[in-house]
């Protein structure tokens, strides 16, 4: 393993640590490479000692064009030269609100916030006001944030347990969580408790851990649950919005949901959220009957990097090439890992997929335990040391600045890292 103390990554790490707690600004990162970047463009990363990588986390997500993509950069550069937050309301909140509902199609309304975080607080709160309950059912594995009433691990039981210092674990009682892929479930917890539920709330593929997919007619059946019992049907497309389609999970596996929640991909690597749905859900939002509150929603640079992303995507739309690159991908570390005798399983969306070492398909968080994800872990960083940029959790995201090259050299590095990793 390469030895971080004696590189200007490692030296600044330490510095950094002496300022911030773990030398990190989110934990997720605590866990990720101790390499400090100095630039990136298009699919590439350059790390503080001129080390190169082909990126394959994407900052978690949002850099769905690919690094500082020039669409972006110069609708922000010219929007914000005037003025960048006015709370008050300008034009470009117009087009991106626009550009954002005729992307969704299936939705009447949209606000903007910063973080996924809040935009899944906000669609939680009008789905209570508009049922008068308080409860929301959740998933296993899925991930809606760091807040108490979202931040869960999965108990002996199946139920949610908090999994911070200073959570509150009271506040998980708001929610009951359920596996991932199970109907039945779903069907029994709503037939006995849906005079308190306001809403399900998933993310339609569980893009967080596994890329598992929906299995066939599940997001059909709950949808039909959610009907028959009146409760707001969430999709939290924090992650797959405009990844695994224009139209995200709505699109590709053709069920509406009541609420959405958007980021990351959305605005091009510009921090912005949204939440999008029904009029009558969301509309007492705009007579101050249900409050949606921020200093910075809708900057003007928020706007415009969202909508300059949105026309790219309807301009020039890249979902048969990702899927082409990323199925190229798929296929060439699957190849990889039989030459060199490993048992790697690769699922999910060409676009959003994971990896892991073990036997699949994983349709359950229980199964993706069933992995070896430390070993995978491991890997992850000899994958770094040969210039391929991803992390321990093993979900790989594919931009639209991706080629056809990209993929032919990443399968170059990923085979020499496997010949190290399994030498070693
Ligand atoms: N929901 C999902 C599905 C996410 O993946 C994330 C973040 O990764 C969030 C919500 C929280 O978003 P943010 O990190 O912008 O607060």
């Amino acid at each position: 393993m390469l030895d971080y103390s004696t590189t200007r990554s490692g030296e600044l790490a330490r510095h950094a640590r002496n300022l911030t707690p773990g030398g990190v600004h989110s934990n997720v990162r605590l866990t990720g490479p101790q390499v400090f970047l100095s630039h990136a463009k298009g699919s590439r990363l350059v790390d503080v000692d001129g080390n190169e990588y082909i990126d394959y986390l994407l900052g978690q997500g949002p850099n769905f064009l690919g690094h500082a993509p020039d669409a972006v950069l110069d609708a922000v550069d010219a929007a914000c030269r005037r003025g960048m937050v006015y709370g008050a309301q300008h034009q470009l909140e117009i087009e991106a609100a626009e550009r954002m509902l005729s992307a969704i199609r299936w939705a009447d309304r949209v606000r903007f916030a910063m973080t996924g975080t809040e935009a899944v607080q906000a669609a939680l709160r009008a789905a209570r006001s508009y049922t008068g309950r308080c409860l929301f059912v959740r998933f296993a594995g899925h991930y809606h944030g760091w807040v108490d009433n979202v931040l869960a691990g999965v108990g002996a039981d199946g139920s949610a347990v908090p999994v911070s210092g200073g959570q509150m674990a009271s506040h998980l009682d708001d929610s009951i969580m359920v596996p991932w892929n199970d109907l039945d479930a779903v069907e029994e917890v709503l037939a006995t408790r849906s005079a308190e539920i306001a809403a399900v709330i998933m993310e339609p593929v569980m893009l967080n851990a596994g890329a598992i997919e929906p299995g066939p007619g599940y997001l059909e059946g709950v949808r039909a649950e959610c009907d028959r019992h009146g409760v707001v049907l969430i999709f939290d497309e924090v992650i797959g919005g405009f990844r695994v389609a224009l139209g995200g999970a709505a699109e590709r596996y053709g069920v509406t949901p009541d609420l959405a929640t958007y980021g990351k991909a959305m605005a091009g690597g510009w921090p912005v959220a949204a939440f999008a749905g029904r009029s009558e859900i969301l509309d007492p939002l705009g007579t101050a009957m249900v409050n949606h509150s921020g200093t910075f929603n809708a900057s003007v640079m928020a706007c415009a990097a969202t909508a300059a992303t949105l026309r790219v995507l309807v301009e020039d739309p890249p979902y048969g090439r990702l899927g082409a690159i990323g199925g190229r991908l798929q296929d060439g570390l699957r190849r990889l890992a039989s030459d060199h005798g490993l048992e790697m399983n690769v699922q999910g969306p060409p676009m959003a997929f994971h990896v892991g070492f073990g036997e699949g398909p994983v349709r359950s968080l229980a199964d993706l335990q069933r992995l070896d994800l430390d070993r995978y872990a491991v890997f992850s960083r000899v994958l770094v040391e040969h210039g391929v940029w991803v992390t321990g959790p093993g979900i790989w995201y594919v931009s639209t600045a991706h080629t056809d090259a990209d993929v032919d050299e990443t399968l170059d590095r990923v085979g020499r890292a496997m010949s190290a990793f399994t030498a070693g």
